[in-house]
């Protein structure tokens, strides 16, 4: 149940966002999603439909922009985009990566009417 704590974050920040903007209905969540987060953006659309009824972002389209994982070797300290499935370093070959990015969810933008 990870996607609807998340979406429920989600929901509370685009809500304010469009309170302060004085909006009537909220159209589109534009979102930022890591690679490595391990959300689903079919599931999040899911349950944001759910917890969004009967509120300023009752039937608004969720976009998601993701954006790829990030490794640093432990071994040399290269810094390096992982292709696909394989994960070890480009430099050194070592198997000893530290996430630096693609965790995140963020919302980049809401639009509103
Ligand atoms: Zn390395």
């Amino acid at each position: 149940m990870h996607e609807l704590s998340v979406t429920q974050s989600i929901l509370e920040i685009a809500l304010a966002h469009a309170k302060e903007a004085g909006a009537g209905r909220i159209v589109k969540v534009n979102l930022v999603i890591g690679e490595l987060s391990g959300l689903v953006g079919e599931f999040i659309q899911f349950y944001f439909d759910f917890v969004s009824k009967g509120t300023l972002a009752e039937g608004a389209e969720l976009t998601f922009r993701h954006v790829p994982a990030r490794f640093r070797c432990l071994d040399c300290g290269a810094e390096y985009e992982p292709d696909g499935a394989d994960w070890a370093c480009p430099i050194c070959g070592a198997l000893r990566p530290v996430a630096m990015g693609g965790r995140e969810l963020l919302v980049e933008s809401i639009e509103v009417e």
